[in-house]
C-alpha cells in the first residue's frame, strides 16, 4: 500500500516494484486480468472451441485462474470444466473441496471431483502407510505429485478435454526453472516454456495462464475480490529444495526487482530452441501402461509397482 496516486488519480493500492507503477484497486484488478489475457493471446494458449479442464484445488491460484478464465470463455467459444482431485488427506482437502464446489457453482461451471481412492484403490494416506511399511524412502509429495499429474492428464483424455489449465504463477515457474537448473535437468527445462506442446499422443497440453503474474499479485487480487482463503497446510508437506529456492529468489527479487520475470522469460527462449530436439527424441511408450513417457517404464507404473499396487484398473481412463 502506498500513499502515492494511481495514474487515474485515485488512491494507490499496489506498488509494482519491478516497474515502479502505483495502481489503485480498480486499475490493479484490470492490470492483472490484462496480463493473463495477453499471455493467452501471445502464447496462443487457447483456440476457439477448446474444451478446457481447469485443475481447481480450492487454493487462491486456481480460484483466481478460474475466475479470470470464466470472463473469456464466451468470447472464445470455449468450454470450462473444473476438476478437483481429492488425494484423500483427512482434515486437509475437505475445505478445499467445499470452496472449489462453491466457486464453480457461483460461476456456473461444471465441477467434478476425482479421488485417488477410486482410481488407484488407495488414498494418499493409505499409500504413505504402505510405503512406510515397505520401507520405501519416498516422501508423500513424490507419490502425490506423480499420481496427481497422471490423473489430471488421463481424466482430461477421458472427458475429451483439449487443454488442461493449472494455476501456476510466476513464482512457481521461476522456482521450477531454478530447481531444474540446479538438478541439471535440461529436458524438463525444455518443456517448461509457455506454449502448449502436444507432441505426444495421449498427452493433453497443459497451459499456465497465470505464468507471468507474481504470487503477491494473485494474493492481492484474491483479497480484493474477497475470495475465500484456504491456507491450511498439508500434513505431508516437508522442507524441500523448493522452499530454499523460494527464499533465495525472494531475496534476489527484493534487491533486483524483475528477476523472476527474467528467469521465466529467459527460459521461454531456451525452451523454444530446445523443445524440438529434446521432446521429439523422447516419444516413447511405457512398456506397462502404454502412456507416453521418456522412459522404459513411466513414473506412475514405477511407484505403483514399488507399492505393490496393481495399476491396470486405471487403464479405463486412458481408453
Ligand atoms: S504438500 Fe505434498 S502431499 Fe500435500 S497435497 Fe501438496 S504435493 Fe500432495
Ligand atoms: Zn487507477
Ligand atoms: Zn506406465
Amino acid at each position: 500500500v502506498s500513499a502515492a496516486l494511481c495514474h487515474c488519480g485515485k488512491e494507490g493500492f499496489y506498488l509494482r516494484q519491478h516497474s515502479g507503477d502505483v495502481l489503485c484497486e480498480k486499475c490493479f484488478v484490470k492490470s492483472v486480468e490484462r496480463t493473463v489475457f495477453k499471455t493467452i493471446k501471445r502464447e496462443k494458449l487457447f483456440i476457439p472451441n477448446d474444451r478446457i479442464m481447469v485443475a481447481l484445488s480450492g487454493g487462491k491460484d486456481s480460484i483466481v485462474l478460474i475466475h479470470i478464465l470464466s470472463k473469456i470463455e464466451r468470447s472464445y467459444g470455449t468450454e470450462l470444466i473444473a476438476v478437483t482431485i481429492d488425494e484423500g488427506l483427512s482434515g486437509y482437502r475437505q475445505e478445499g473441496l467445499e470452496i472449489s464446489a462453491k466457486v464453480a457453482k457461483d460461476l456456473k461451471i461444471e465441477h467434478r471431483v476425482i479421488t485417488f481412492k477410486e482410481i488407484y484403490g488407495h488414498s494418499l494416506e493409505e499409500i504413505c502407510k504402505i510405503a512406510e511399511e515397505k520401507g520405501i524412502g519416498l516422501l508423500g509429495c513424490t507419490f502425490c505429485g506423480i499420481l496427481r499429474r497422471r490423473l489430471l492428464n488421463d481424466y482430461a483424455c477421458r472427458i475429451k478435454a483439449t487443454k488442461v489449465a493449472t494455476g501456476h504463477n510466476l513464482d512457481d515457474e521461476a522456482q521450477t526453472v531454478l530447481i531444474n537448473v540446479l538438478r541439471g535437468d535440461f529436458s524438463r527445462l525444455a518443456r517448461l516454456g509457455a506454449k502448449p506442446v502436444a507432441t505426444r499422443t495421449g498427452f493433453i497440453p497443459r497451459v499456465k495462464p497465470l505464468r507471468y503474474v507474481p504470487e503477491r499479485e494473485i494474493a492481492a487480487y484474491a483479497y480484493l475480490k474477497g475470495f475465500p482463503l484456504y491456507e491450511r497446510e498439508c500434513p505431508y508437506v516437508r522442507a524441500s529444495l523448493r522452499d530454499e529456492v523460494r527464499d533465495i529468489l525472494n531475496c534476489i527479487e527484493a534487491q533486483h526487482p524483475g528477476t523472476k520475470f527474467s528467469v521465466v522469460r529467459g527460459t521461454d527462449r531456451i525452451s523454444d530452441l530446445l523443445k524440438d530436439k529434446v521432446i521429439k527424441s523422447e516419444v516413447r511408450r511405457c512398456s506397462r501402461c502404454g502412456s507416453p513417457t521418456g522412459r522404459e517404464v513411466c513414473r506412475m507404473c514405477e511407484v505403483l509397482s514399488m507399492l505393490g499396487i496393481d495399476g491396470t484398473f486405471i487403464n479405463h481412463l486412458t481408453e
